[in-house]
């Protein structure tokens, strides 16, 4: 007999993990199964001589449902908060700036001159309509503020969030709420602060949070909480949909074939993954999702001895504008934002290369991207030793590109989806790869099963 469940979630990072733990708290027979041997995805924390680094996020932004998350999972005393006014920092002609982060910090900034000060006005009192065709970040910046605001300030943040190419990520596809506002208010400010009051419901202080032990935490207490429910090292062969709207799979486990009939599956799974095991019941489901670019990038984590470093390390840490030439996107002084992070005079600083403006550059090997960092990074932080400590990972397929033509692309795989009514999507590609983002996403998703299986 093939064994049934109400619901499977593939892959275990921390959207599939969410969505798997919400169905079996609304008291659902939901099982995850994960292809690696751990779960968490790109989620990774580890301890190694008196360091504490995190080989994916460093850090999230705090969110009512993440809030919520912790303290069902019993795991919020754990919780760790950035200092609330760390100031970030953005490097120009070679030298720290911090970025404004009020707007009277921003209107009397040097950082941005007259011109751009003065577009901001314009956008305020006058009304603009945005194009009908999908627009690229940069060109919107271009259109509305001006190329010094998109160099100094959004190309750096774009890089920190998507470590994306603004000249191809896509305002409606990655900044969604900045194109509404300029479609319904015909203006970005007018439209930003028309959103804020009406948003109803608790609100959260936008604050920067980690785990004291690593953000590991989070996955470990999600795995506790799925307890037997999540298998890892299980990769799915095949899937079929069944005429009852039910779907078949047979998954690989230790070698052998097996198969499970599920109610509703929910793929957690990269889109690479995600088009390649749907293609089976429409091929458009794999020309549609598996050419979603990835950014790929290479997280480089040093530490040194504080005597070493003549600055301060006041802060969250500093992102690098492309024209400067330099190859590291952006630098986390982590030590200064969590405890814990670095033995006893010591800072551990983690560093960010690669990205979709420089996809080789994540492929070097280990040694030539510590030494890359270390050596950009020294002129910048008066740094005058080698570091004492270094990792590297790379992810190939580090953060998806919500690029142009992405949210055409989602509608496309949506409308698709709709013939089958027993599968559903998860993952950092659909709302936003912030993690806040994807467990919102994934809450949601939930509760369609759960609605869905209820009827
Ligand atoms: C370097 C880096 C830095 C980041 N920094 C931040 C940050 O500072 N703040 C922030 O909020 N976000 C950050 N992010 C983004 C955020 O961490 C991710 O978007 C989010 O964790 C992705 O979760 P996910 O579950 O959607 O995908 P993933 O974590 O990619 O999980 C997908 C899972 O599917 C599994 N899988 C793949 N194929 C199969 C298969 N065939 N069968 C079963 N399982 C399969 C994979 O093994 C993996 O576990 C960062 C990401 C990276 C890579």
């Amino acid at each position: 007999m093939t064994p049934r469940v109400q619901a499977l979630v593939v892959g275990g990072g921390i959207s599939g993990l969410v969505c798997a733990h919400t169905l079996r708290k609304a008291g659902l027979d939901a099982h995850l199964f994960e292809a690696s041997p751990r779960p968490g995805g790109v989620i990774q924390s580890i301890a190694r001589d008196g360091f504490l680094l995190e080989l994916g996020p460093q850090s999230f932004s705090s969110t009512v449902p993440l809030r919520a998350l912790f303290q069902d999972l019993a795991i919020s005393d754990q919780v760790v908060q950035a200092p609330e006014q760390a100031p970030r920092y953005v490097l120009v002609d070679g030298a720290l700036r911090p970025v404004p982060l009020s707007p009277l910090a921003f209107f009397t900034s040097s950082l941005i001159d007259a011109s751009t000060k003065w577009a901001l006005v314009r956008d305020l009192l006058g009304k603009s309509v945005p194009p009908d065709a999908d627009e690229s970040v940069a060109a919107f910046v271009r259109r509305k503020f001006s190329p010094l605001l998109l160099d100094r300030l959004v190309g750096p943040f774009v890089s920190g969030v998507y470590a994306g190419d603004p000249e191809r990520l896509s305002l409606r596809g990655a900044f969604p709420s900045l194109h509404e506002s300029e479609k319904s208010a015909g203006s970005i400010i007018r439209g930003m602060l028309r959103a804020a009051k009406t948003k109803t419901g608790p609100r959260e202080r936008p604050t920067l949070l980690a785990f004291r032990e690593g953000n590991q935490t989070l996955i470990r207490a999600l795995s506790k909480s799925l307890g037997p429910s999540l298998r890892t090292g299980v990769s799915i062969a095949e899937i079929s949909a069944q005429n009852d709207g039910s779907v078949s799979v047979r998954f690989e486990s230790s070698g052998a074939t097996e198969p499970i009939s599920t109610k509703s599956l929910i793929l957690a799974t990269p889109t690479d993954v995600t088009g390649s095991l749907l293609s089976p019941l429409d091929p458009s489901f794999d020309s549609l999702l598996a050419p979603m670019e990835y950014a790929p990038v290479a997280v480089v984590s040093l530490g040194y001895r504080i005597s070493a470093i003549d600055h301060s390390l006041d802060g969250f840490g500093f992102l690098v504008p492309r024209s400067s030439g330099f190859r590291v996107l952006g630098t986390v002084w982590n030590s200064s934002l969590f405890p814990g992070r670095a033995p006893e005079g010591h800072a551990l600083l983690t560093s960010f290369v690669g990205g979709a403006t420089d996809p080789t550059a994540a492929s070097r090997p280990a040694e030539a991207l510590t030494s890359l960092v270390h050596r950009e990074i020294s002129p910048i932080l008066s740094i005058s030793a080698e570091p004492v400590f270094s990792n590297v990972t790379v992810w190939p397929r580090a953060i998806p590109q919500y690029n142009l033509g992405h949210s055409d692309r989602l509608a496309a795989v949506g409308k698709l989806l709709r013939k089958y009514p027993g599968i559903w999507l998860a993952g950092n590609y659909l709302r936003g790869p912030a993690v806040g983002s994807c467990v919102e996403q994934a809450l949601s998703v939930a509760d369609e099963v759960r609605e869905a299986l209820e009827k």
